[in-house]
């Protein structure tokens, strides 16, 4: 077998944050032969497996993970027409770049979103209205048992941060997304990466917005932020000055920081405006 199985790495390497304890096994996967390869290992070895993209909505424990992290770099990327299919692993961000130039309209919101595809499918990544799933067209899913399955999007159920595969055990290994012509797409790209840039911490360690908008049109940052949480700090994590729903790591923060944080600004936020916060990150394992 051709992989590479490491020791000694630490979760944190793995994360957009820089936080996360020690993993017994990493190993970087290229294609889909390869995951399947990795999944093979660890059902032989009774090994858990952690699937990873970017690590940039990944909050990982301070005790780490028993088990192999399988990180996913399968990054193919072919545009036909309006047809766009493309490795799991591929940047997402340079994805909505590449289409955008093409005048390809419907993944503009992705630029400047550190996730790989896979990871934006997971997640059902969103901004601005848009969401991942808007102009999915299918999902190629590898299972644990090596099973490869294709998922047609009308048949999947997505909705605000929450996709079927939460609920699965395997891996997404690639997709194909159906967009639309449109002369104003790299217009629409560039404010919105222009946007982010203004309003978003993109310097610091962070893993994005900590917590879910409670209702349409409410913003928890703003909530947030009312609350005068701005700066807030527990150890080395602190509420960010530019977005208040981002929480960065200023150098040393634990999990353990940043778990104390997220219950404290939920409890502010609960007593000041009788609302309650739900994490929209991953808390793994
Ligand atoms: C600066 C910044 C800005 C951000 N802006 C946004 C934003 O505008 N909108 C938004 O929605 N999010 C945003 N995020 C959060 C994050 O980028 C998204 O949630 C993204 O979808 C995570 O992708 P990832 O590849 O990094 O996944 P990871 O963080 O690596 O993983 C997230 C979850 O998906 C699972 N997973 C990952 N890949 C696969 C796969 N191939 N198959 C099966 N499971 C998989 C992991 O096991 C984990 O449970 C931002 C983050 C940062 C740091």
């Amino acid at each position: 077998m051709s992989l590479q199985f490491q020791t000694n790495r630490r979760l944190s390497e793995f994360s957009t944050f820089g936080i996360g304890g020690p993993v017994s096994y990493a190993v970087e996967v290229h294609t889909i032969e390869e995951m399947q390869q990795a999944f093979a290992w660890t059902n032989e070895q009774h090994l858990q497996t952690l699937v990873l993209g970017k690590g940039s909505n990944c909050l990982f424990a301070d005790s780490g993970f028993l088990g192999l992290a399988i990180v996913n770099k399968i990054d193919f990327c072919d545009i036909h027409e309006l047809s766009v299919r493309v490795g799991s692993g591929y940047s997402f961000s340079l994805l909505g770049v590449q289409t955008a130039r093409r005048s390809l309209a419907g993944l503009e919101f992705a630029s400047g979103i550190p996730a790989t595809v896979g990871g934006a499918i997971f997640m059902n990544a969103g901004a601005g209205g848009s969401e991942t799933c808007d102009h999915l067209h299918s999902v190629s899913y590898l299972h644990e048992d090596g099973r490869l399955e294709e998922f047609l999007r009308k048949d999947l159920q997505f909705s605000y941060r929450k996709s079927p595969f939460q609920s699965m055990k395997g891996a997404i290994v690639g997709a194909v997304f159906h967009l639309e012509l449109s002369l104003s797409a790299r217009h629409h790209q560039l404010e919105i990466i222009n946007y982010r840039m203004k309003t978003q911490p993109y310097k610091e360690k962070s893993i994005g917005c900590i917590f879910r908008n409670p209702s349409k049109g409410v913003s928890a940052g703003a909530l947030i932020q009312e609350c005068g949480l701005k700066k807030y700090k527990k150890g080395g994590a602190q509420v960010s000055d530019m977005h208040a729903n981002f929480i960065i790591n200023t150098g040393d923060a634990t999990a353990q920081d940043v778990v104390e944080l997220i219950r404290i600004v939920q409890q502010r936020v609960k007593f000041k405006m009788d609302i309650d916060l739900e994490p929209e990150i991953r808390m793994l394992p």
